[in-house]
């Protein structure tokens, strides 16, 4: 479902991703582990066009988002992203919106679905984010926990064929990231193709199908999670298991 081949981004003269490659299909959950500036924002932003490399491809859903270096168009671009939903590190909720708002407002303004339609969709996504109950409260009312399956449920609305998480749950308390963690983990089992930034071992350990490794820029090792997590051949991957273990 996609396909990266020969990944190359710069900012500035430093290049942050080297050469990546990368095949994922439908339906697997990938996790991307790497220590701080290894590029794994990065490269799960030029996924989905927020950031655009200088060189190789990237083909999501049979389209190409970028072809030997070359981007698609501002309209196609927007065009394709409906189709991969993004969910940060910071919840980025609508702050003068309801969280009802918040989930309804994309199918409406970008899928252009009748408000009541929409709302009717934002309350089924509440339902399965566990969050029925606060369609009505403004986001500054919920705790990061519940921002969080918020930003879920509105990256849901729009009918994603992937989803991406960076850092879903590092800017919450530790008693709050088993909720997220179990949202992510009902997607997952419902067949969600999904690929998540995450430090959190336990997850990847029992979600994982897919675990990259990157480091300076670089994949240095990927594959099978249970297979790299019973053996892992990088002396990168063993310090990253190891720490966390
Ligand atoms: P972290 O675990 O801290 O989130 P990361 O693996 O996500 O790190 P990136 O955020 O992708 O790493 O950053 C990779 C490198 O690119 C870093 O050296 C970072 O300083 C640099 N970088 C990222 N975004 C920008 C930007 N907008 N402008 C310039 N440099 C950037
Ligand atoms: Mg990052």
């Amino acid at each position: 479902i996609i396909s990266v081949s020969g990944l190359s981004k710069y900012f500035g003269d430093h290049q942050v991703l080297h050469d990546v490659s990368a095949r994922f299909n439908r339906g697997e959950v990938v996790v991307v582990i790497g220590p701080s500036g290894s590029g794994k924002s990065t490269f799960l932003r030029c996924c989905n066009g927020l950031e655009i490399a200088e060189a190789g491809s990237i083909n999501i859903c049979g389209e190409w988002l970028l072809k030997d270096g070359a981007a698609l168009a501002e309209e196609a671009l927007n065009e394709l992203r409906k189709h991969v939903g993004m969910v940060f590190q910071s919840f980025n909720l609508f702050p003068h919106l309801s969280v009802l708002g918040n989930v309804a407002i994309g199918p409406r303004k970008i899928l252009g679905m009748p408000r009541d339609e929409s709302e009717k969709l934002a309350r089924e996504l509440l339902a399965k984010v566990g969050l029925a109950h606060k369609a009505e409260a403004m986001p500054a009312s919920l705790s990061g926990g519940q921002k969080q399956r918020v930003a879920i449920a509105r990256a849901l609305a729009m009918k994603p064929e992937v989803m991406l998480f960076d850092e879903p749950t590092s800017a919450l308390d530790p008693e709050l990231v088993g909720e997220v963690l179990q949202v992510m983990q009902q997607l997952a089992a419902e067949g969600m193709t999904m690929i998540v930034v995450t430090h959190e071992m336990s997850f990847a350990r029992e979600v994982a199908d897919v675990l990259v490794v990157m480091e300076d820029g670089r994949i240095v090792e990927s594959g099978p999670a249970r297979t790299i997590f019973e053996a892992p051949v990088h002396g990168r991957t063993r310090l990253l298991l190891q720490k966390v273990a």
